[in-house]
Parts: C-alpha cells; structure tokens; sequence
C-alpha cells in the first residue's frame, strides 16, 4: 500500500518508528487552550507508550486531560507542543490529506455519548457499511464485512435495526463496529460505557475485548469505571496533564498487582498522592542510594 519513495521520505522526515518503539508514543506533549484572555494547559508534557496489541485503560480526575489526549491522537486536535506518532503518523505535521487517510484508516474512536456515534436514520448494519464506503471498498464486500463485526461483537441481532431500536449497550457494541470497519491499527474509546449501567457497560467492554483479541486493534479506554480498569493489563493515570502512575496486573489468581511511577526523559517522577500522605512527604524528599534500589525519605 505504501510505496517505496514514501516510506523513504518518511525515514528521512524521521516518521518511521524504530522496532522497539511503540505503536503510539507521546513525548512531552502540550497543549494549551487559548480563549480571549484565559489559557488553560490542558496537556503539561504527557507521556505515554503504547504497544502495538496492548488493550489499557487510561483514568484521571475530571478535567485531567483525556479527552483532549484522545483528540490528539485520534488526529481531531494537534498538540500545541512535544511529539506524538501513532504507527509511524507523527501527528505535529500530518498535513490535511494524511490527516484524512490517517482518520479513515488507522484510528477507531468511540464516543461516550451513544447519540454521537451512530446515524439514527442508518440500521446497524448500514452504520457500519459506511466508513468501508470511504476508503473505496466494493459493496459487496462492505456488507459480509459489516455482518462478520456484528457477529463477533455478539450484536447479529441488531442488524436491521435503527439505533432507537436499541439499547444504549447494543448501540456502543454497534460503534465498537463501526469504529472496527476499516481495520484500525488503534481503537481509542473515550469513556464508553460512562452512560451505562453495570452489565451493559460489561457487554460494551467485552465487545472492546473482541475488537483487542479477534481484530487485533490495540486498544486505549478512557473510563472511570473501576470495572473497566480492573479487567486491562495496564492502566495509566494522567494527573494534571502529565501521566502519573501506571499500575500493571500480572494476570495471576490472585489478581495481583503492581504499581509503577513514570519516569520521564530527565529523570522526573510524581509520587502517587496516598504516598505523599502516608510518608508526609512535601518540598524535598532526602534519597539513599541502596544496592539494588533508591530510598526516599521524609526530610525530617
Ligand atoms: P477530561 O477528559 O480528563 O475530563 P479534558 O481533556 O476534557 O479533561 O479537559 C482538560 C482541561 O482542558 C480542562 O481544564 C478543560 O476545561 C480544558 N479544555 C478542554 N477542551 C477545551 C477547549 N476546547 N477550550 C478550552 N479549554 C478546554
Ligand atoms: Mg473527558
């Protein structure tokens, strides 16, 4: 699909990702809302790696910055600073028809508001033919594909229903369709399942799940829902526009998990905020440097 020259050029523009990279990486991104005289630093230099066949959750505080992480990198909104690629897109300089392609080919994007994800007047079925019809796949072939995503996000029987006909769960499992059409690289949902109640939410997450497992998308949920968090391997959390901490469940019996801080390029960390409490750590911390280990201790 890509030509040669292309790719070279990309190489030479340094828009190729090296192999130990991952599918999505964000590097000290800004982004800065001006309005009239107010500035709001929604993003204050985020990082973030995301490897390709990941399925994580992404948590935070309300106004935290989600969204617009998700805008980035859905290729809706531009970072005012750093530097963000997803599979080899850098998304500083994607110019109007990269952007396009970028948006029909490569990410998903489920909203949380049911309405803002399906054409009401479109059945299920039609919904998901559509984004197929505008990267130029014969019609024949949209509809086998349409049929085959609603089967194996266990929605058949919402076929030839309109999304008034439906559930909000069955209409979320029906995005999760549409945002599948095209066989993205990335799925991103942001907030998903926050207009459910628990055992839809638990179908919308398990039609996620598919898209991760059966389709192979690599998937990136926003959600509040402890539910959602506790079901992923990974879950970041973006405090004040920068990623905090990033806790990983090693997938044992007993659900173990572990909680990790994110260093940044220079060395920096945040402490998680019950860390700060508990130790009544505030200004400076004193550190020892320890065989194996750093310690950090309350500058008594
Ligand atoms: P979250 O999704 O985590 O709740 P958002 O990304 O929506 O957070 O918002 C982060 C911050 O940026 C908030 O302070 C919000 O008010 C601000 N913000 C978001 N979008 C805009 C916008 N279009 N114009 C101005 N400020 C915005
Ligand atoms: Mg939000």
């Amino acid at each position: 699909m890509t030509d040669l020259r292309e790719l070279e050029a990309r190489a030479r523009a340094g828009s190729v990702p090296t192999p130990d990279e991952g599918l999505v990486v964000c590097d000290n991104v800004v982004r800065v809302y001006r309005t009239e005289d107010v500035e709001v630093q929604a993003l204050q230099g985020l990082d973030l790696v995301v490897r390709e066949g990941e399925c994580m959750a992404l948590v935070g505080a309300s106004g935290s910055g989600k969204s617009t992480l998700l805008a980035i990198l859905s290729g809706l909104d531009t970072p005012t600073a750093g530097s963000a690629r997803v599979a080899g897109h850098d998304l500083l300089s994607m110019r109007r028809r990269e952007r396009l392609g970028y948006r029909r080919r490569t990410v998903g994007f489920v909203w949380q508001q049911t309405g803002r994800n399906l054409l009401p007047y479109l059945t299920a079925v039609e919904n998901v033919t559509l984004p197929m019809k505008y990267t130029g796949v014969p019609r024949a072939r949209r509809e086998a594909r349409a049929t085959e995503l609603l089967g194996v996000l266990g929605i058949a029987h919402c076929r030839d229903r309109r999304p008034a006909e439906l559930s909000g769960g069955e209409q979320q499992r029906v995005a999760v369709a549409v945002a599948t059409a095209n066989s993205p690289r990335v799925l991103l949902a942001d907030e998903p399942t926050g207009e459910l109640d628990t055992a839809s939410g638990e179908d919308v997450f398990a039609a996620l799940r598919r898209a991760n497992d059966e389709l192979g998308a690599t998937v990136l949920v926003v959600t509040h829902d402890p539910m959602v968090s506790g079901q992923v391997r990974r879950t970041v959390r973006i405090r004040d526009g920068r990623t905090s901490t990033e806790t990983l469940r090693d997938g044992g019996p007993d659900g173990g998990a572990e909680e990790f801080a994110v260093l940044d390029r220079v060395g920096r960390l945040q402490l998680p905020d019950d860390y700060l409490r508990r130790y009544g750590l505030r200004h400076r911390v004193r550190l020892t440097a320890e065989n194996d280990h750093i310690g950090v201790w309350p500058d008594a």
